[in-house]
């Protein structure tokens, strides 16, 4: 099973990182992709692939295979500007060739929900980027809140060869153009909400080869961890097994075929060796 979209270098995971993947490889996870929202969070992702890497003291046992993003989320897109004279492109491109470990730009888009940053600022920062992964060859990763018009505008513009749209809970009406060009789409644990019949509908439309599955850990904790004892879990990429389970529910088939299949679509959309 594959974590398709986390943070692992979010801080909620500074203490106990190694226990949490662990975890996931316990679970059954054996590739975690974890997602960049800076340029700096970017290095660290790479530093966290890397270190993870190599096996256990234990040589029986190993990690799970983890790969990493770079990329500016739309909330940071006023970071994405020339600093002492560069242009963030170049420094985006040399993190991107840096490693084997970079599997993808991302996550890149559009956030109007909060606004954190100006609308033309992020669709500069979200064209720019996608363009550099055209170039590159690379997967985009996006994120697109309240913004799907624009996103689409966008990526029908560029054209990247490969996106998926991340954290999907869009109707199936307005992500069905995503399907037909060829594009993915992600899901979440808030597929698992008992409020969100609307994203169901969109799991049952879309084609099982064009899905993948993701927690967005540490956010978004699935319906059936989301509450305990009164307190908001932090989620984790053990936990997308919950996310499987859903799509497999929603869907009528067997979570076995669900895990082989977004299993396979990961790999292939990452180019990630098998
Ligand atoms: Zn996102
Ligand atoms: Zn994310």
């Amino acid at each position: 099973m594959i974590d398709s979209h986390c943070h692992l270098a979010d801080k909620q995971f500074l203490h106990d990182l190694e226990e949490i993947i662990i975890h996931a490889r316990d679970a059954g996870v054996d590739h975690i992709i974890t997602i960049a929202d800076t340029l700096e969070e970017g290095e660290r992702c790479i530093e966290i692939a890397m270190k993870y890497s190599s096996r256990l003291h234990d040589a029986t046992k190993k990690y799970p295979n983890i790969f990493a993003t770079v990329g500016v989320h739309p909330h940071n897109a006023t970071q994405w500007r020339m600093t002492n004279g560069q242009a963030p492109t170049i420094k985006l491109r040399s993190l991107l060739e840096s490693s084997t470990k970079v599997v993808a730009v991302g996550e890149i888009g559009l956030d109007y929900h909060y606004m954190n940053s100006p609308k033309v600022i992020q669709q500069n920062a979200f064209k720019e980027q996608l363009q550099l992964a055209k170039e590159l060859g690379l997967p985009a990763v996006i994120h697109s809140r309240e913004a799907l018009e624009d996103t689409w505008n966008i990526i029908r513009e560029t054209c990247p060869e490969k996106c998926v749209l991340h954290c999907c809970t869009e109707q199936w009406k307005n992500v069905k153009r995503f399907i037909d060009a060829g594009y993915f789409l992600s899901f979440t644990g808030i597929a698992t909400y008992p409020k969100s019949d609307e994203i169901r509908h969109t799991i049952r439309e879309c084609p099982l080869n064009q899905i993948m599955i993701e927690t967005d850990a540490p956010y978004l904790p699935p319906e059936a961890l989301r509450v305990q004892k009164g307190t908001r879990v932090r989620n984790e990429p053990a936990n997308v097994l919950e996310i499987a389970k859903c799509i497999a529910e929603t869907k009528g088939i067997s979570l076995e075929e669900v895990d082989r299949i977004t299993t396979r679509n990961a790999i292939k959309f990452f180019t990630l060796p098998s």
